[in-house]
């Protein structure tokens, strides 16, 4: 990009947050993308990155992580910033906009704000085992981004439902061994899962562990070498897993942001559909987190809502000056010229 754009704080890195920063580069600004996960995709990519999405205008079949790889790709020509790992914590008006703290000493300020938290900052349940930190991201794992990552692997999955059942069904096919580790031997999957689950252990691909509950980890410089589980009988089992992955279901804190002095309804941010205007000048709200009569809790819905975000915004970050009409393909991108 030959122009430094002016920034605009974009609070959530889902696929709504993802579309807005295209969405404020085509209007000739930069997205400041702060987010609470490691990685952007919110929902899609946290919670069914490989689940088939059929709603997605001219998509009509689209894997949540392949939609997230495809809108972090169609926002690259405006180089937005990623501030991962970071919890929005405190919101301030300050002199020419506002001011974003979060939890992990970040400032950004900016004259707008664009809201795109969804379903909040969530996170994962982590097990409370000793030492877990050292393994985590290395061979202990909450989420699964590309399950090509996983073949040949020796893997232990904890959790008793939808998640560890569909991942245990999935890895069974290129893992070299998956056991699925649960406290009942009774699971809160789908049926038609569970059946192919019960199929896979007939078969000898998959090794139940239930009832069984993580006791300890074992290895060295993060590397797992032995998963210890408890029988909740008094026994112990060793498993020569070399991968975890922990399915406990996610934390959702909808948190600071209904501290910041915004108009709420039942937990959503109330704003004017014609413009995703909040009640606080110049901060703007999209996605599942914006609420309005008629809203449509759908991604498409977020992807026009982050169009008039940006077009609203723009009056604050250039004052007195308004956004012509332009189409995309009159506007180009940056450095492209043609198709
Ligand atoms: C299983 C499942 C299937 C679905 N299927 C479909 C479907 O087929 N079609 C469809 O249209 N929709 C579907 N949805 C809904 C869709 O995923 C949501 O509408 C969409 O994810 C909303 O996008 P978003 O960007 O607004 O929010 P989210 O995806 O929730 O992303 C919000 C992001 O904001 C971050 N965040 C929140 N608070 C903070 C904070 N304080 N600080 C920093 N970061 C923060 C979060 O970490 C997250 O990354 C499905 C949802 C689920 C759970």
């Amino acid at each position: 990009m030959s122009e430094t754009f002016p920034g605009v704080i974009v609070i959530g890195a889902g696929p709504v947050g993802l579309f807005t920063a295209f969405a404020l580069g085509m209007a000739r600004m930069k997205a400041l993308l702060v987010d609470a996960l490691p990685a952007p995709g919110g929902q899609c990519a946290a919670l069914y990155p490989e689940k088939p999405i059929y709603d997605i205008p001219a998509q009509p079949m689209i894997l949540g992580a392949e939609l997230i790889e495809r809108l972090v790709s169609q926002a690259e020509p405006f180089d937005p910033a990623y501030h991962m790992n970071q919890r929005a914590q405190q919101l301030l008006a300050c002199e020419g906009g506002w001011r974003l703290e979060t939890e992990g000493g970040l400032v950004l300020t900016a004259p707008a704000v664009i809201i795109a938290s969804g379903a909040g900052a969530f996170g994962p349940k982590r097990p409370p085992l000793e030492g877990l930190e050292q393994f985590e991201g290395i061979s202990v794992h909450y989420m699964v981004k590309r399950a090509a990552d996983l073949a040949g692997k020796r893997i232990a999955i904890a959790g008793g439902g939808d998640s560890a059942v569909d991942w245990a069904i999935l890895l069974a096919k290129t893992a070299a061994k998956v056991w699925l580790i649960h406290r009942r031997p009774q699971f809160r999957a789908a049926g038609s899962s569970i059946d192919t689950l019960m199929a896979l252990v007939a078969e000898g691909k998959i090794e139940l562990v239930a009832p069984g509950q993580l006791a300890e980890l074992k290895g060295e410089s993060g590397r797992l070498s032995e998963v210890v589980i408890d029988d909740l009988a008094g026994g112990r089992k060793s498993l020569d897993a070399d991968t975890l992955l922990c399915f406990f279901g996610l934390l959702g804190d909808p948190g600071a942001v209904a501290s910041w002095g915004l108009e709420m309804q039942n937990g959503r941010i109330k704003t004017d559909p014609a413009t995703m205007a909040t009640s606080l000048p110049g901060v703007f709200a999209v996605g599942d987190i914006a609420t309005y009569p008629g809203k449509l809790k759908l991604i498409l819905t977020g992807f026009a809502e982050a169009a008039l975000a940006a077009r609203s915004a723009y009056g604050h970050v250039f004052p007195g000056q308004s956004l012509h009409e332009v189409h995309s393909t009159s506007l180009g991108l940056p450095g492209k010229t043609g198709p």
